[in-house]
């Protein structure tokens, strides 16, 4: 079997899922067009290198799959393909040799993208594919891709054409999720944009405000809906964000939209038992304030005491605070909802436009942060390219 070298290809979305699936296409022997709206590519995943860029994740592949929740079983053949270790090869092979963490999350030893990114276009120019920037597409005219460019509109039109134009997340990066209503418009099925991995609205006092926001509670537990996440938060000025938070936010976001509000559960001390702790509360001086006693007999940090406060807490393993309102797409790390998996065929193509093809995060799925983000945005991308190459390109 040999490849056609004749196969166009437009790429739509220079993003991580975007770029991936040019590179992929570009080596079997496709003519790849590559275009994106903004003046320069893929910067949101600068932005995520400003948090290290975490890759993926080490955890055993069964735990990986899982945390894609409810989108698990259709996002699994995706990451059978292009596994985490396939994901840390690749960044090895562009010269941004990754590590893993203390907490199991993978990172370029660089802990940023621009270095990544740079060999990446170099490969990408060496396989001769064409980037197009600040070109807009804005749907189709007479069957033919159409897009706004300083120079006027311009049309394309290619053999097969991928859609990598992300989700609704930090619009101002260039993905606005405003191809929702133009692919619904076309029959697509699309589960409606909203946030995910954002911070969540508390009616602090002011006071709490003043002393608190912009301080971590650490070494904490969280739970909510049954299930219990270690890790850290960061106390706002709008109320409560971070990572223990972000791993629970669907959960919370869906309780917010029925009930109006969620109560989230606080372990302040979640080594300790109860036993332990009363054994310890009930060594100190009874003249000492209950701020004293917190601090000298449990340890606990001035915001967790703020906290116990705040919340009119009795047990320092049982705090409740009351989430408002999930904070909006403008600031989440990443948003939930988009292409429905209903929609799609083999290989991530539309049923209702054969032809193209759709990946990354504009498609139905949605995971914590921990790197599960960026390994489905390229895991699909290889996904559809793949099968591009085996099923379009092939001759016998
Ligand atoms: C602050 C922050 C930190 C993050 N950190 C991490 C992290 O550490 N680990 C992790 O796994 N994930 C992280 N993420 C999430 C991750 O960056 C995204 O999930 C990922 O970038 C999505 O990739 P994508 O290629 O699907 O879409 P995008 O990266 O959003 O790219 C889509 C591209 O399509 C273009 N586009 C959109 N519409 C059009 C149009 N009509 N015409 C032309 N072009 C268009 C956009 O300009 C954009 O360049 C972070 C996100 C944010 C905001």
């Amino acid at each position: 079997m040999t490849t056609s070298s004749c196969t166009s290809v437009a790429v739509i979305g220079a993003g991580p899922a975007g770029l991936t699936a040019a590179e992929h296409l570009a080596a079997a022997g496709a003519r790849v067009d590559l275009y994106d709206r903004m003046p320069s590519v893929a910067r949101k995943f600068l932005m995520a290198g400003r948090g290290g860029l975490n890759l993926t994740h080490s955890e055993p592949f069964e735990r990986f799959v899982a945390r894609y929740g409810k989108r698990a079983a259709q996002v699994r053949p995706a990451l059978e393909a292009f596994p985490p270790e396939a994901l840390r090869q690749w960044a090895d092979g562009l010269g941004a040799e990754t590590f893993v963490g203390s907490s199991g999350r993978v990172f370029p030893k660089a802990m940023k993208a621009s270095p990544l990114l740079r060999a990446w276009l170099k490969r990408l120019e060496g396989l001769g594919v064409r980037i197009h920037l600040r070109h807009d597409w804005t749907g189709w005219t007479d069957n033919a891709l159409a897009f706004e460019t300083p120079d006027g509109p311009i049309e394309a039109r290619p053999d097969v054409t991928i859609l990598a134009l992300g989700g609704a997340s930090w619009p101002r990066l260039g993905s606005t999720g405003g191809w929702a209503d133009l692919l619904a418009g076309r029959g697509v099925e699309i589960a409606p944009l909203r946030p995910a991995n954002a911070g969540f609205q508390v009616d602090w006092s002011p006071h709490f405000v003043e002393r608190f926001a912009g301080q971590p509670l650490k070494t904490i537990a969280l739970t909510f809906g049954g299930r219990t996440v270690r890790g850290e938060i960061m106390l706002t000025r709008y109320g409560v964000e971070g990572g223990a938070i972000y791993a629970l936010s669907s959960a919370l976001r869906d309780a917010i939209a029925r009930d109006g509000h969620a109560d989230l559960g606080v372990d302040l001390k979640p080594d300790m038992t109860a036993g332990q702790l009363a054994s310890k509360l009930g060594r100190a001086s009874a003249k000492d304030s209950l701020s004293n006693r917190l601090r000298k007999a449990l340890g606990l940090p001035p915001p967790a005491i703020g906290l116990v406060h705040e919340t009119h807490a009795t047990d320092v393993k049982a705090v409740t605070i009351r989430l408002a309102a999930m904070q909006g797409l403008d600031r989440a790390i990443s948003s939930a909802g988009g292409i429905r998996f209903e929609a799609l065929a083999d290989g991530f193509e539309l049923k209702a436009l054969p032809g193209v093809f759709a990946v990354g995060e504009m498609l139905d799925w949605e995971a914590p942060t921990g790197g599960y983000l960026l390994q489905a945005c390229f895991a699909t991308a290889v996904g559809a390219a793949d099968f591009i190459v085996r099923e379009r390109m092939s001759r016998a």
